[in-house]
């Protein structure tokens, strides 16, 4: 390439910047760069040319690290990018945009000076401050016959998307039930945090009710008047609209995905209706998450239940949300295990679909092979299960219908366990988020900075804001995003998961 160097382009991975395009635009004896703008957030800048190049653009920087430096790389993250440095005999780079705590550099730190001897055309651009807390960035210092550039202002405060995502809930209180115990705050250590399971309880379930039948719309107030959180799977078809679930997510109930048509994911089997073309499960299910959203003005839909409890479902259901209930008995999930989020188990009554019960079927409350049993089961294994229900008989038509008297009891029963510590009663999406958290947060490894251990962890994708995991330490001061947590009487702190970190300070 001669005299010309390599010509020098900004590949970046974070060029966003327009001044940056503009001297591109310039460089018009070289090799145009035909790679577009990556728009990713961390840069990393093009490379200055060597001999008469043009500058490299500076990148803009990343949130926490970029790439290098300016000109032979812009230099991110929260220094904000460099400038790139002018080629010898060419252009000063133009400063980049700050990243998100401090502005950039000015643009190219000095002017080329060729061989010729000339200066460099100018000096190049002053860096953007951030985009929110930027320092100004500093003013390119001209070459021999370049200009310095001005300094750009600087901006209003460091931006942490992080925590500002996390304001609404970090050293708030959640809404999960509360256990009865008690604890006082310990005074030991600081350190050793471990999650409690369950939220304080021995056990977990989630009552849910599946496929919108006449009768459990109209016995809806007698469910609601229990006072446990349920999960109701609704079709779309045949439910897409209906005041009583304006009214269950009002109450705190959780409206889940069931689908459209309620059919396998191969497109047969439907049980309401024929399924969107032949086979299309992706829009059985991202059509019904639209219509719930929409209707009942949800912030998302976190849970499905895969209509006839075909597996089929569980790959979709997998990059849609956090949880999919199946059909199969397996006996529930332990804390930290490796239980399938996409095909979670659950108890179906087992008696006639007439709805008509016998002491020997689990259509009853009490009894042998009853819903009670399957509580108090929870409790005693360190479970969490979900019981199915589909309508109230007799003939409403539902799968093993029960009648709404028996379920009503089942329900009061566990919440009178709930009240005893022994199991706690929630929604789906309350308990798998709680589940799914807390392998996250107990699989972080601490990192001690002087007196301080801070965890940190990543949520699983699909996961519903402001939610909270209940945690144990040694001893020691709890904050997030810079906000001290208080102490939980009932025994624990809670922490806000979306802050993606707690640090344990003395
Ligand atoms: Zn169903």
């Amino acid at each position: 390439m001669g005299v010309f160097g390599r010509g020098l382009f900004v590949r970046g991975a974070g060029l966003r910047s327009s001044r940056g395009l503009s001297v591109l635009a310039v460089a018009t004896l070289y090799v145009a760069c035909t790679d577009p703008p990556n728009l990713g957030d961390r840069g990393s800048g093009g490379s200055g040319g060597t001999t008469g190049g043009t500058a490299g653009a500076g990148a803009k920087g990343g949130s926490s690290t970029g790439g290098s430096s300016g000109g032979d790389g812009a230099k991110g993250g929260s220094a904000g990018a460099n400038g790139g440095k002018g080629g010898s005999s060419g252009k000063a780079g133009t400063g980049g945009k700050g990243g998100g705590t401090t502005g950039g550099t000015g643009g190219g730190m000095t002017g080329g000076t060729d061989q010729m001897g000339e200066g460099g055309m100018s000096a190049g651009m002053a860096g953007e401050g951030g985009a929110s807390g930027g320092v100004a960035g500093e003013a390119g210092v001209g070459a021999a016959s370049g200009e310095g550039g001005a300094g750009a202002e600087a901006g209003a405060g460091p931006v942490d998307t992080v925590c500002t995502k996390a304001a609404a809930s970090v050293g708030g209180k959640s809404i999960m039930h509360a256990p009865p115990t008690t604890g006082a705050r310990p005074s030991g250590t600081p350190g050793n945090m471990k999650v409690i399971n369950w939220a304080g309880f021995k056990g977990a379930l989630s009552w849910t009710f599946d496929d919108n039948l006449a009768s459990m719309v109209a016995h809806y107030p007698d469910l609601n008047a229990v006072g446990v959180p349920l999960t109701f799977y609704l079709v779309c078809s045949t439910e897409g609209s209906n005041q009583v679930w304006h009214t269950a997510h009002a109450d705190g109930h959780e409206l889940g995905n069931h689908t459209i048509h309620h059919c396998n994911a191969d497109g047969n089997g439907c049980s309401f209706g024929n399924a969107v073309g032949t086979q299309d499960p992706v829009t059985e299910i991202d059509q019904c998450t639209a219509q719930l959203v929409s209707e009942y003005g949800l912030d998302g839909i976190y849970s499905m239940a895969a209509p006839n409890g075909d597996t089929g479902w569980d790959a979709y259901a997998s990059t849609r949300f956090l949880l999919n209930r199946g059909v199969s008995s397996s006996g529930g999930v332990l804390p930290n295990s490796n239980s399938d989020p996409f095909n979670l188990p659950c108890h179906i009554s087992n008696g006639p679909d007439n709805g008509v019960p016998d002491a020997t079927n689990s259509q009853l409350a009490a009894g042998p092979g009853g819903f009670n049993e399957l509580t108090d089961a929870t409790a005693t294994s360190g479970k969490w299960d979900t019981i199915l229900i589909h309508g109230f008989g007799p003939n409403d038509y539902g799968y093993h219908e029960v009648q709404i008297s028996e379920a009503v009891a089942a329900i009061t029963y566990s919440k009178d366990q709930r009240d005893a510590g022994n199991v706690w009663v929630d929604t789906v999406t309350a308990i798998g988020a709680y589940w799914r958290a807390q392998k996250a947060v107990s699989s972080a490894t601490p990192v001690t900075s002087g007196s301080d251990i801070t965890y940190s962890w990543t949520l699983p994708e699909h996961f519903p804001p402001n939610m909270y995991l209940r945690v144990t330490v040694d001893g020691g001061t709890l904050t997030q995003c810079g906000t001290e947590l208080t102490w939980d009487d009932h025994g624990y702190y809670e922490i806000a998961l979306d802050a993606g970190s707690v640090t344990i300070s003395p």
